[in-house]
């Protein structure tokens, strides 16, 4: 079989890679903790699974509009419009199985060959990739640990420019924790202002923040033909396996994406939308636990990992993620992690599953026991103790 040249242009997201060779050598009899995948280790709270199985038992199992069900998208418009403190209506909202087929068809929907996108590097796997897939041109904007992991602004401003047809910002972020700062959203602004270049904010993990308010790009004014928020249910009411996100952008914009909607996936599970408009308005609390519980868990991962030999980690901000940064073992970080997963049976990410600026760190996602995450950290000292020795010797 032949298969078209676009094919050797999509990369992967390589979190479902390392789980995949993780489960192979648990298959094995190996015990593996997973710190690779992004996924709360919380169940789905139970008044929104309640009303997922209502949904079922009423019926709700056949086709429905491709931009979702009014119902959700209703909810969905208040609800970003009381987060962000801005006017949204349902025509501006696209409901999909998941948020990632908003960053796929909003690429798809604005990019031509040979137009500049700029992204965040390191960043999620998945906007190079379609970037690529495309045929666009991807304008990494590197994420120096010196600077909280925020945006090189400076770069930014060099790199816009006419040819620039999108920009595409993630806070808090995927894989750093870091945050996007206000004034640092404020110049994002005046970039995407002066050249008028759509902003794709991808904001999945607004709820995963430990300090301070969420802030959005959306709080500045003259933008609101040139945003897309990406957000969705996965992460904040732990329904990674429900399938279910959305896109809130321009009804011109909203349309193409729909089409988009109609030609691969039809329209996302009713049920499901109905589960979500459950987790919109029903009781809050059990997201406020589940963050409290990362904070925790956070505090305690950050502190493990400078414990240990050849790392050091700076406290993330948001997300559920810790980067720590392993350039003092003097190898790739792919190597690092290989290490871990083969030596120790701790799954992890080497930095560069995000691009080429994550070299030097690994990606440690703490959704996950306090018991398994400090196991983890014993198990991983004798190998990176190793590894540094061997460091020092040259070996
Ligand atoms: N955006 C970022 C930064 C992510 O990390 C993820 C998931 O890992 C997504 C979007 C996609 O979320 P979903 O599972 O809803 O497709």
């Amino acid at each position: 079989m032949n298969f078209a040249d676009r094919m050797s242009r999509l990369g992967t997201e390589s979190a479902f890679e390392v789980l995949a060779r993780a489960r192979a050598l648990e298959r094995q009899g190996k015990e593996i903790i997973h710190l690779e995948i992004g996924e709360p280790d919380f169940d789905t709270p139970t008044h929104i699974r309640d009303a997922g199985k209502r949904a079922l038992d009423d019926g709700f199992t056949h086709y429905g509009p491709a931009a979702g069900l009014p119902e959700l998208r209703e909810a969905i418009a208040k609800d970003v419009a009381a987060t962000r403190n801005i006017a949204v209506t349902p025509d501006e909202i696209v409901v999909t199985p998941g948020a990632k087929p908003i960053m796929y068809f909003v690429i798809h929907a604005l990019v031509n060959p040979g137009d500049e996108v700029i992204y965040p590097n390191p960043g999620f796997p998945i906007y190079e990739s379609v970037i690529n897939f495309v045929g666009g041109v991807g304008v990494p904007i590197p994420l120096r640990e010196e600077s909280g992991f925020g945006f090189d602004l400076d770069l930014l401003e060099k790199k816009a420019s006419a040819k620039t047809r999108l920009i595409v910002i993630n806070s808090p972020q995927n894989p750093t924790g870091g945050v996007l700062e206000v004034d640092q959203l404020g110049r994002i602004a005046d970039v995407a202002r002066r050249y008028r270049i759509p902003v794709l904010t991808d904001e999945i993990y607004k709820s995963f923040l430990y300090d301070g308010e969420f802030a959005s790009i959306t709080r500045f004014p003259g933008l609101e033909d040139l945003l897309i928020i990406l957000d969705g249910f996965s992460k904040a009411y732990a329904m990674t396996g429900w399938r279910l996100g959305y896109g809130v952008m321009p009804t011109a914009l909203a349309e193409h994406v729909t089409r988009l909607m109609v030609n691969s996936n039809s329209c996302t599970a009713a049920f499901t939308q109905l589960a979500g408009i459950a987790a919109l308005q029903g009781d809050q609390t059990p997201v406020a636990t589940m963050v409290a519980e990362f904070k925790r868990r956070r505090d305690l991962v950050v502190a493990g990992l400078n414990q240990l030999p050849g790392v050091s980690c700076r406290l993330p901000r948001g997300a559920f993620y810790a980067f720590p940064n392993v350039k003092a073992l003097k190898r790739p970080s792919s190597e690092v992690a290989e290490a871990l997963l083969q030596e120790a049976g701790v799954a992890t990410l080497a930095g560069t599953a995000f691009g080429e600026h994550g070299e030097g760190y690994l990606r440690l996602s703490y959704a996950n026991s306090e018991a398994n995450l400090r196991k983890a950290l014993d198990r991983m000292r004798p190998v990176l103790a190793r590894l540094a020795g061997a460091s020092l010797t040259g070996s």
